[in-house]
């Protein structure tokens, strides 16, 4: 990738539960950005999995699955995406239990994440980006201008996270929330191929104490020193 193409992506990077999806979207619209979504792509991958059949133990079988599901990222009009999978909306049926306790899996297996990676990089050719995901200031688009690693506790993270559930109308048990926050970090995090840390150059921000607005500000911040005021 050229520095020109790179200098267009703001990366934000970090756990599940940081606050990560609602602040990607509002710093991608406050900017003038595209948002892209990479945790519903990596979801979509292992819905299609599921409805294959395949083992989560059966990384070969993964990857045949994979590398003949179409995974497409679309705008939805109002700085949010939609994700498809063979032409299908597939963005609710992503976001089950089943889906989200399987994905760790998926995503560990390194013909998926080539695929994703090579997926990710073409929205960003055209584009003005904020990029969400685990990998991306370190694998995906090392060369980004502004690169952000979100952090909080596991508690703090649990309880977001139940509370969105919550509010979606989802069933939620925070004890069992913070059991799959942890088991889903300690995969992602101890994975082979491009494990979840932040890159050399990546300013951590720790989001337990800071509400929503408090995160934009501090990141909308950031975003204008490193591109000198341009946005
Ligand atoms: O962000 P979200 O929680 O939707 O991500 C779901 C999962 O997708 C993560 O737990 C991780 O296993 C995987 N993922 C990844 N690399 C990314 C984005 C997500 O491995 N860039």
């Amino acid at each position: 990738m050229s520095e020109s193409e790179a200098a267009r992506v703001i990366a934000i990077d970090g756990p599940a539960g940081t606050g990560k999806s609602s602040v990607s979207k509002r710093l991608a619209a406050r900017v003038g950005a595209h948002y892209l979504d990479t945790g519903a792509m990596y979801r979509a991958a292992t819905l299609a999995v599921q409805r294959a059949g395949v083992s989560l133990d059966a990384a070969e079988a993964i990857a045949s699955v994979v590398s003949g599901a179409q995974i497409e990222l679309r705008a939805d009009g109002s700085g949010g995406s939609r994700v498809f999978l063979d032409g299908e909306d597939v963005s609710t049926p992503i976001r089950t239990d089943e889906v989200t306790n399987a994905v760790s899996a998926v995503s560990a297996v390194p013909a998926v994440r080539t695929k994703m990676v090579a997926l990710q990089r073409l929205h960003a050719v055209d584009d003005f980006v904020v990029v969400e995901g685990r990998d991306i200031g370190t694998v995906v688009f090392p060369g980004a201008q502004v690169k952000i690693f979100l952090t909080a506790t596991p508690e703090a993270r649990a309880l977001r996270r139940h509370r969105q559930n919550l509010a979606a109308g989802r069933d939620s048990d925070l004890d069992q929330v913070l059991d799959s926050v942890n088991r889903r970090d300690h995969l992602d995090s101890t994975r082979t191929v491009s494990p979840l840390r932040p890159a050399d150059d990546a300013v951590i921000v720790d989001t337990s104490d800071l509400s929503l607005d408090e995160v934009l500000d501090e990141l909308t911040g950031l975003v204008k020193t490193r591109t000198g005021g341009a946005v």
